[in-house]
């Protein structure tokens, strides 16, 4: 384990100013709050924290990252809070402290493979802070690198998986090769060890047939070059074995093939070098056709400069030469943390101020990618500020747009999930349904067969198809009701003319209406398009009533009873049109009224005080003098809306509809549209016989202890 000291020198070597006094006390800080605890191994746990601190000192990295690298799992694993974090070390270290612990509590939960580029942006988006990433990176790969510790051979292969599919792009991502490699080989090592061990074999092989190949290949190419006078740094190295696994698998090879297993790298000054020293590289070997790539003039989104190419070396086998500059080799060594060094011209090492500035680049660099990357090619960080990522109670990840809420999470999982949803529990509380989904959100869908999508919903939902299927849903059921309401008026028409109205009557005149259904018929009448006489009239040209005025129209409540024929409740409608109760204003018969006549739509009935008919005021011809006209006989029920504020409390639900049934309201519906700690506050629909009723009610409601307050909704 690396000693306190030790640390500290690394540091102190590429960043001479850095705070000694804020490592020290790190160092203490995590040693002492993990105190006995072990890790798998044996050692004690606090070897790990050191350890990713000591892969974060070899990145560079300043030393909020390193102390965040040492306190990495103490809030997560010890009795220490964030509290005291950030009053010891500050709030920059609290924040990518907790940062890193938020994402070590992610799980990849899912097996579904098409989940994973979901997850890497649920974690890029959830480190703000790139530092988070670096931290949480070193983090795993030191995890991985004592993997073989653990018992479980399941856990070992979950956390290879998540490694593979998550963390080695993330790592390719922002361009720490080594890291990535070392990530992937050892993840390799656990998911498929009978594949490493053949490749292992495969290079034995090769190598006790080729002796020191790379040697003698590093020497002929340094050779090579220095004739032309070119000075170049030359070295080699085998390839990991993922990365010829990989290349196996990409480019269809067998074992037999597989001789090119070998990589050099040639560094030079200058660019104009790195093009020299290609042309005397392809001067002397041959070609391996389709391997050169020019990332110098084409860089990759990460940063990454460098000519490759493939010849054919000095004893005629295939390698792999890398062609760069000093500086180019230090940005594909430390990832884009040596970008900073080179751009503001400070070799000696980052000053305060500068040492950030590479993480801004990296961040515009991730922002600005373009083109297509090896892996994450649609993962533009700029990408997530509209995007929040939810898991299912499954683990299945969802990718949702900002501001989507349970609503839009229900529509996505199904259709039909959505139609019939009534609440939400996000991370396993109760929420309202409007409620904004954030970034690693739980969401489970409750849902019920009673439910149906409610048109309010429409004005909080996010997503096309959850606004496309809620319109659908109350379309599909505005006709439903216009296709009930013009039967009823087609067999009143008949009724009065002596006739009995048929589907087969009906259909014989499908043609003469242009429709297509009988429903169409009924629909159309309903709306009030065409009055049920000139149906009758239609079907039954000789009869009596056909085309005569009469003030019979049926009307259009919510509930019909099939078997009783209504008297009209509205007196002064014009013959024959459709007739709905506004849903703003809910009248009740008692209260004074007015309708509104809206062509091949019908009459929709207002209550005189209601807001929404200032929108009329300059349309009088639209207005209609009506009244109540109710038969005492069959008395029938009307929907009403009230307002309640009501004591967050045990017992208070129970309470309010024990009064609202004591006084004969039928509670129909029932949202909440608020909650606090201390107050509900919901929109309830009381089905009473008429304003009377509803005022009783609101009085017993008023004198309940528990209830805050109660108002008549309108509008
Ligand atoms: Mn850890």
């Amino acid at each position: 384990m690396m000693r306190q000291y030790e640390l500290v020198e690394q540091v102190r070597r590429y960043d001479p100013g850095a705070d000694e006094d804020v490592l020290n006390r790190a160092y203490v800080f995590s040693m002492k709050a993990h105190g006995t605890q072990t890790r798998a191994s044996g050692d004690p746990y606090f070897s790990h924290p050191v350890e990713v601190a000591g892969l974060l000192a070899e990145k560079r990295l300043d030393t909020a990252s390193i102390v965040t690298g040492l306190l990495h799992d103490t809030v997560e694993d010890t009795a220490a809070t964030l509290k005291e974090i950030g009053g010891l070390f500050g709030d920059e270290v609290a924040t990518l402290v907790d940062g890193v612990t938020k994402l070590s509590k992610l799980e990849l939960q899912s097996d579904k493979t098409k989940q994973a580029e979901n997850f890497r942006k649920l974690v890029l988006a959830m480190s703000e802070d790139i530092r988070v990433l670096l931290v949480k990176l070193a983090d795993r790969l030191h995890n991985m690198r004592t993997l073989h510790h653990i018992q479980s051979e399941a856990k070992r292969r979950r956390i290879a998986r998540e490694t593979m599919e998550i963390y080695v792009p993330l790592a390719a991502r922002i361009g720490i090769r080594d890291w990535q490699e070392e990530l992937e080989d050892l993840a390799f090592e656990v998911l498929n060890p009978d594949g490493r061990t053949s490749i292992m074999n495969r290079l034995s092989f090769l190598r006790s047939e080729g002796e020191d190949l790379v040697s003698a290949v590093i020497q002929e190419l340094s050779n090579t070059l220095a004739d032309k006078e070119l000075g170049a740094e030359v070295s080699g190295r085998e390839k990991t074995p993922y990365s010829i696994w990989r290349k196996m698998q990409r480019k269809n090879i067998g074992f037999e093939q597989l001789s090119d297993i070998m990589a050099f790298r040639v560094v030079v000054d200058t660019v104009e070098e790195c093009y020299q020293a290609l042309g005397v590289i392809h001067g002397r070997y041959r070609l391996v056709p389709g391997r050169f790539k020019d990332y110098i003039s084409l860089p990759k989104p990460n940063g990454y400069r460098s000519v490759h190419t493939g010849i054919f070396g000095p004893a005629n086998q295939r390698i792999e030469i890398q062609i760069r500059t000093h500086e180019m080799q230090e940005v594909a060594e430390l990832g884009v943390a040596a970008h900073s060094i080179y751009k503001t011209g400070h070799k000696s090492g980052p000053t305060e101020g500068r040492q950030y500035r590479w993480l801004r680049e990296l961040l515009e660099i991730l922002e600005h990618a373009a083109g297509a990357e090896d892996f994450l090619e649609h993962t533009k960080m700029e990408m997530f500020a509209d995007q929040v990522f939810v898991f299912s109670p499954k683990g299945d990840l969802f990718a949702m747009p900002r501001g989507a809420t349970p609503v839009d999470f229900a529509y996505a999982v199904h259709s039909e999930v959505g139609n019939k949803c009534v609440g939400g529990k996000i991370n396993g509380r109760i929420m309202p349904l409007r409620t904004e989904l954030r970034n690693g959100d739980q969401v489970e869908v409750i849902t019920s067969n009673a439910q149906t999508p409610s048109p309010t919903w429409e004005s909080f939902v996010v997503t096309g198809k959850a606004r496309a299927c809620i319109r659908r849903f109350v379309r599909s059921q505005a006709r439903q009701e216009y296709v009930r309401l013009g039967r009823e008026i087609l067999e009143k028409a008949f009724g009065q003319g002596g006739y009995e109205l048929t589907e087969k009557a009906v259909k014989g005149v499908l043609k003469r209406f242009g429709a297509e259904s009988t429903d169409d018929i009924y629909a159309a009448v309903g709306e009030g398009r065409y009055t049920g006489r000139e149906v009758l009239g239609a079907i039954y040209p000789g009869s009596k009533q056909a085309g005569k005025p009469s003030n019979i129209v049926p009307i259009g409540r919510a509930k019909p009873k099939p078997d009783q024929r209504h008297a009209i409740p509205i007196k002064g409608l014009i013959p024959g049109m459709a007739l709905h109760f506004a849903g703003c204003c809910h009248p009740l018969p008692g209260d004074r009224i007015v309708g509104i006549v809206t062509t091949g739509k019908g009459v929709t009935i207002h209550t005189i005080d209601c807001d929404t008919l200032a929108s009329f005021a300059d349309m009088p011809e639209r207005w209609l003098d009506v009244a109540w006209d109710l038969d005492p006989d069959t008395p029938d029920s009307y929907t009403s809306r009230i307002h309640v504020v009501l004591a967050n409390e045990p017992g208070s639900l129970g309470t309010l509809s024990t009064v609202i049934g004591r006084d004969g309201g039928n509670i129909s519906n029932l949202k909440i549209t608020n909650r606090s700690t201390d107050f509900f506050e919901m929109l309830i629909d009381v089905e009473v016989a008429d304003v009377k009723q509803l005022t009783n009610i609101i009085a017993a409601l008023r004198a309940t202890r528990v209830i805050n307050s109660v108002e008549r909704a309108r509008g």
